[in-house]
């Protein structure tokens, strides 16, 4: 029976992660857990899985949730103190961090310490802090188990093969909401154009992402550190289907691929039962005869500036992926909110990395006061 700790409950991944362990239930149970501010769906968490522990974004949503009539031996904590607890809770062996944003980063690293499993969709801990992360997860013998599709995809084609003989890594991307529009057709986007994804069903901020092809951008660098390969060698390619998951390039020139209907459970289910595999309740199975063909189209980095973006700041990286991440996590907040145009996203992006002075190895504490800064920074060109 593996214990697991899981941050994000309430998000599309950790109702996801849930549905695992449910079905899974001889294998997995749920120890903590901890929700934003969605507590109705926390309150029906805690009655299903009966986590010792759970944690919410801030006091007020701790006392709606006490008030709603828990049962009393299960714990309440709220902020950051709560990710963290919930992270290291001493029953667990793995943490999923399912939590959206650069506040997975500390709760991750006190997982790591404490010699958890991780199994990793919160891309943005690996992107704002990569260098620390895979440091720490080296330094306390702790694996790091991708969730993120394309990474789960490499994961498992390298299975058993040696990493040094890697040539490339080729990310596929979908193209999100806009992959037929051209610059001047993304003027005036709507939020509900943004959020509508052809293949995939995502939180908010991925859906946006994707749209903006910062995701993608994302991955590259998530893929850097969790694989140790240089930026010179990560090839993005566009590929509407959403079947092939991501590819390997070899030095032989063989080229290994992971293949699989869009489900976010398979690479869930994959970091959770690694090594093993089992199945998947009400999977659907890939139906290539119905696919037919496959389409694969070069990236243009004019047409999807935030993949280019990525690109530079991972290259010359230090404090900039900080900068990167916590910029985009701001501005597409604000156009969540509907304060600024979807084009915005990218100028206030580029703002932000152009007043940096890069910091080339930033401890852990500079890292939270630059992701501090930038989001005051872009907040002032907001307003
Ligand atoms: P969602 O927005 O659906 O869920 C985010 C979760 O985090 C919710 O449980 C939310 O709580 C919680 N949360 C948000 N902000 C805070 C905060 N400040 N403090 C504490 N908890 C918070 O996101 P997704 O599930 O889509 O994505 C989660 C992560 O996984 C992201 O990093 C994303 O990039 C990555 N990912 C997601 C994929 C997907 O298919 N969805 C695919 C690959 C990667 P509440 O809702 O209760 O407020
Ligand atoms: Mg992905």
């Amino acid at each position: 029976m593996k214990k697991i700790s899981l941050l994000g409950a309430t998000g599309s991944i950790g109702i996801q992660t849930l549905d695992i362990i449910r079905n899974q239930s001889n294998d997995f149970e749920l120890v903590a857990c901890s929700a934003g501010r969605n507590i109705d769906e926390l309150y029906k968490i805690i009655l299903e899985f009966k986590p010792k522990l759970v944690s919410v974004a801030g006091k007020e949503e701790a006392e709606k949730l006490t008030s709603l009539g828990i049962p009393s031996q299960i714990k309440v904590l709220y902020g950051e103190e709560g990710l963290i607890e919930v992270a290291v809770h001493e029953d667990s062996t793995i943490l999923v961090n399912a939590v959206v944003g650069s506040v997975g980063l500390v709760p991750t690293m006190k997982a790591i310490q404490n010699g958890k499993t991780i199994a990793l969709a919160n891309k943005e801990t690996l992107v704002t802090a990569g260098h620390i992360v895979m440091a720490e997860a080296e330094k306390y013998g702790v694996s790091i188990l991708p969730v993120d599709s394309e990474h789960s995809a490499i994961y498992q084609c390298l299975n058993g093969e040696n990493p040094n003989e890697i040539h490339k890594l080729i990310i596929t991307a979908s193209g999100g909401s806009f992959r037929d529009k051209t610059r001047d057709q993304l003027k005036d986007v709507t939020i509900e154009d943004a959020l509508n994804h052809p293949n995939w069903s995502m939180g908010a901020k991925i859906t946006i992402d994707s749209a903006t092809m910062m995701n993608k951008g994302l991955e590259v660098i998530e893929a850097h550190w969790l694989f140790n390969m240089p930026y010179e060698k990560i090839d993005v390619v566009l590929h509407r289907e959403s079947v092939i998951h991501s590819m390997i390039e070899f030095d032989d020139g063989s080229v290994m691929a992971q293949l699989g209907t869009p489900d976010m459970r398979v690479p869930i289910a994959y970091a959770l039962n690694y090594p093993s595999r089992k199945p998947i309740t009400n999977h659907k199975p890939l139906d290539l005869i119905k696919f037919g063909t496959l389409h694969f189209e070069e990236m243009d980095f004019n047409r999807f500036k935030c993949l280019d973006y990525a690109y530079q700041a991972g290259k010359v990286g230090g404090s900039l992926p900080t900068v990167l991440n916590a910029a985009n996590e701001e501005a597409v907040a604000a156009f969540l909110q509907n304060k600024i145009s979807f084009l915005q996203i990218e100028n206030l992006i580029e703002n932000a990395l152009e007043k940096h002075n890069v910091i080339s190895k930033p401890s852990l504490e500079e890292i939270r006061n630059i992701d501090e800064q930038t989001r005051q920074f872009v907040s002032s060109l907001i307003k």
